[in-house]
């Protein structure tokens, strides 16, 4: 793979549930180093796009190319993209139990613990059982950092976290960060944004990015909220 590909690219994508096209186009290119907020109301079809983006069953493409690091992966099943870098929490789940590699997965995952100076007694549980919500956003952002991936996308991940759980999770983002590494961070809320700095900042509203900038992008979402964008972007609609 050449250096000159964008860990991250994807063209005209568009997802229909039940014969509904919830996702309406969508293109995006993120180089490696680059944080991409990508923001908008509930509902609005974020989600549903990092599922497909991610292969999920549940959501067909009906048109659309996805690039990891140049290479086409549209045809991929979630695991094969998960070994080419991509990176969602459900896909971590597929690549653990469809791929023999990662049956070390839980060994390198307790290493891992100890480096970071975690409670063994804490590792042992991430092991046997199961998680809180906020628990398990921390223990996302960690397995994102063993998986070293080339794009992770994040959808939402900080809801439902209390203030330290976010700073925690987006030093976590901050640190996966790098020259090779691009993140697209979906969330409907602001407040992350003020502990990991996006580069872009793009929103989303009925399946569609309407409006792409940068931080300030953000800035002005907090104060206006959604609504002068969404009246905009409706009398564009009307005239055209
Ligand atoms: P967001 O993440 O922006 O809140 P979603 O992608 O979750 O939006 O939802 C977009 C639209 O698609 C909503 O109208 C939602 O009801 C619908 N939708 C999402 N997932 C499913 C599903 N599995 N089955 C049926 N409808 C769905
Ligand atoms: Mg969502």
């Amino acid at each position: 793979m050449t250096q000159d590909h964008a860990p991250f690219r994807c063209e005209d994508i568009r997802v229909a549930i039940e014969s509904k096209e919830v996702v309406k186009g969508v293109s995006l290119s993120i180089k490696g180093g680059e944080i991409h907020a990508l923001m908008g109301p509930n509902g609005s079809g974020k989600s549903t796009l990092v599922n497909a983006l991610m292969g999920h069953p549940s959501y067909t493409l009906t048109s659309g190319r996805i690039f990891i690091n140049g290479e086409d992966v549209t045809e991929l099943p979630p695991h094969e993209r998960s070994r080419r870098g991509m990176f969602l929490r459900a896909a971590v789940k597929a690549r653990v139990k469809d791929d023999p590699e990662m049956k070390t997965f839980r060994k390198t995952l307790i290493a891992e613990f100890e480096r970071l100076e975690i409670d063994p007694a804490f590792a042992t549980r991430y092991v046997n059982d199961g998680f809180s919500g906020g628990e398990k956003k921390r223990l996302e952002i960690l397995q994102m950092a063993m998986l070293k991936p080339s794009i992770a996308l994040l959808d939402e991940t900080d809801s439902g976290l209390d203030i330290d759980a976010l700073q925690i999770v987006s030093k976590g983002i901050n640190t996966v960060v790098n020259e090779t590494v691009g993140v697209l961070l979906v969330t409907h809320y602001q407040r992350i944004l003020n502990f990991v700095k996006p580069d872009f900042v793009h929103v989303f509203m009925g399946g569609r990015i309407v409006r792409s900038g940068g931080p300030e992008l953000a800035a002005q979402l907090e104060k206006e909220g959604y609504e002068r964008i969404e009246k905009e972007v409706s009398q564009v609609a009307e005239v055209a």
